[in-house]
């Protein structure tokens, strides 16, 4: 999502006449998006900060530097506080302007800007897209449905930082689709903090369908997308309508991240995340049945306060039981505001860092055993671009995303090419292209 943000702002930016730089070194504006959901996201963000400024005093040079995004939001003005050469703080629902206030910044008429208020329709202003930004016509694109979340996870600040929950009309969302289509991109993620809630409350339930689902079939019209994907959606979102869509429809690609934070019943209830532990397990039983493939992937807190042995003890045996493609493990951390900071039973970080590991070497451990029965197979993946460990190599995704790494030309970028899968990796399938036709 910030990332989809980011790349909004850089293209206003390009329409009003600005380009973008090569590197740090030549810029004369640097904005940082930043994330607020952990600590360590917060301090990297003030540290590269603090480095950028100091490069720009020591070389004399005259720098624009702003922040934008969750941390601006929840720090406002503390921010330049902290460090005088900030020029700009942007909120979450200011992004649209940042391109208006470097026209005030660069003119003299402000000296600092600070805009972290809330905009009735922020929402529909995360649209302009940089598909050949860097040279490379863009395969994927992220397209932004809602912003905010209504959610109150004891553990999470986005609600804070993000606001309530604001959604995009389906036609709004369906033009921007059929243009990125036009311009030639065949996968579109979907994106919002909990997309299964888009359109609560707004659009109603058709035919048993919920508005999200509504929203799919909608994208799934337009010409030329071949695969659409989205996240995040929330475990209490996956009605039946939603699984059922899977089966019906052909561009949604199988697969599924959806976030379980615990597999034990008290701490998801401490976490006020509104679903057990058996919810979960019958979403994945149920998804499983009708797309036996479906990649799932998901993401898990470690240490939430008063998390006891047993309680992780029961979050090993639900990452063995479901035995995830992928999973996201983070240290919890304790997020100002937010309940669970305030909470007693804090765990001490070499409890979390031993929990986190455990869980890391597991899911590699699984991941291995899950990736390496591919070796032989054939699967077809929708190619994005050279890789970027090794340029020489093209990457792409399967339709239940995994990552596959091959030595192809050029003319596959943006179609589909079946692949020979030689070697597995971490995360990671290698193999060989087999073309339908020759000459191609
Ligand atoms: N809106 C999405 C994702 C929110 S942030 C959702 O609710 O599913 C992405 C992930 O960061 C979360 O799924 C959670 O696993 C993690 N996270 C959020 N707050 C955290 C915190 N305080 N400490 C550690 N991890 C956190």
């Amino acid at each position: 999502m910030n990332e989809r943000d980011s790349e909004a702002v850089a293209a206003q930016l390009l329409a009003r006449g600005y380009s973008l730089a090569e590197s740090e070194e030549t810029a004369d504006i640097i904005l940082l998006n930043t994330c607020s959901v952990r600590d360590l996201a917060e301090q990297k963000a003030l540290g590269k900060m603090r480095a950028l400024a100091a490069d720009a005093r020591k070389s004399k040079r005259n720098v624009i530097l702003g922040f934008m995004g969750c941390m601006a939001q929840a720090r406002g003005e503390s921010l330049i506080e902290r460090l005088p050469d900030v020029d700009l703080v942007i909120g979450t629902q200011k992004f649209h302007h940042v391109a208006d206030y470097l026209d005030d910044l660069l003119s003299g008429r402000c000296e600092k800007i600070i805009d972290i208020d809330e905009e009735k329709d922020s929402q529909m202003a995360i649209r302009e897209h940089l598909l050949d930004g860097r040279g490379q016509k863009a395969v994927t694109a992220f397209v932004s449905i809602m912003q905010g979340c209504n959610q109150r996870c004891t553990f999470c600040i986005v609600p804070y930082t993000r606001g309530k929950e604001r959604c995009r009309p389906i036609d709004d969302v369906v033009r921007e689709c059929r243009e990125l289509a036009e311009k030639g991109v065949k996968e579109i993620t979907l994106l919002g903090q909990i997309v299964t809630s888009y359109g609560r409350g707004e659009i109603p339930v058709k035919d048993g369908k919920s508005p999200f689902v509504q929203l799919l079939e909608a994208v799934h019209e337009v010409d030329g997308i071949e695969r659409i994907r989205f996240t995040a959606p929330h475990p209490k979102g996956y009605g039946d309508d939603l699984v059922e869509a899977y089966g019906r429809l052909p561009k949604l690609v199988e697969s599924a991240h959806i976030p379980i934070q615990s597999g034990s019943n008290r701490i998801l209830e401490l976490m006020k995340r509104g679903h057990t532990r058996e919810k979960y397990l019958s979403i994945i039983e149920k998804l499983r049945a009708v797309k036996p493939e479906i990649g799932i992937c998901t993401d898990i807190i470690v240490g939430f306060p008063g998390e006891t042995e047993d309680d992780f003890k029961q979050t090993v045996d639900l990452i063995e039981q479901v035995r995830f493609d992928q999973a996201f493990i983070f240290k919890y951390s304790p997020r100002q505001g937010t309940k669970a900071a305030e909470m007693p039973d804090q765990i001490p970080q070499q409890v979390k860092e031993e929990r986190h590991q455990i869980l890391l070497n597991l899911m590699n451990r699984i991941g291995a055993e899950r990736y390496g029965r591919y070796i032989g197979r054939e699967v077809e993946i929708l190619v994005e671009g050279p890789s970027r460990k090794n340029p020489d190599r093209l990457t792409g995704r399967t339709r239940c995303n995994k990552i596959v790494v091959y030595e192809g030309k050029q003319e596959d970028i943006g179609s589909l090419v079946k692949i020979k899968v030689t070697r597995a990796g971490t995360f990671t399938l290698y193999g060989e292209p087999i073309y339908q036709s020759p000459g191609k």
